[in-house]
């Protein structure tokens, strides 16, 4: 996945920003980040950090096995358009691709209509009665002199 230019520009700019606001005001922002974390105040070397904020650092791997699970989620089933971000219900080419009725081919960027529907049922039900005829003629059994070869 590409990520937008601005997108980039703006994280970039709020890292900086975050980054100087700490450094312009360091100390009462490494205090507070010392509380926070467990290492002020301390009855012994690094205990109130594992007393604290360290018992939490398992509990992030739970938070980042959910964030996982839900942009492997929109993978599967956003549409595939690059740049959508509705979610892809409609099979194309054969079911390689997932995509939203804005995107579908069929669709032409419309929701499909009733008589789309009907025009695509009909036509799947010709494809699929020719199959089972082409089926049924390829599975006939051989007349009884062997197809009419004789020798
Ligand atoms: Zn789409």
């Amino acid at each position: 996945m590409r990520v937008r230019p601005i997108v980039f520009v703006a994280a970039v700019f709020a890292v900086l920003t975050g980054v100087v606001a700490w450094v312009l005001n360091a100390r009462s922002v490494n205090h507070w980040l010392a509380v926070h974390t467990g290492l002020a105040d301390m009855s012994g070397p690094y205990y109130d950090f594992w007393s604290g904020f360290g018992s939490d650092i398992a509990e992030f791997s739970l938070v980042g096995a959910a964030v996982t699970g839900l942009y492997q989620l929109n993978r599967k089933y956003n549409c595939h358009q690059r740049g959508c971000w509705r979610i892809g219900t409609h099979p194309a080419a054969g079911g390689q691709f997932l995509l939203c009725y804005h995107h579908h081919p069929d669709y032409q960027g419309k929701k499909p209509s009733r008589e789309l529907i009907e025009q695509l049922h009909r036509e799947h039900i010709e494809r699929e009665e020719a199959l089972h005829a082409k089926r049924d003629e390829t599975h006939q059994p051989l007349p009884e002199n062997g197809g009419g070869i004789t020798r």
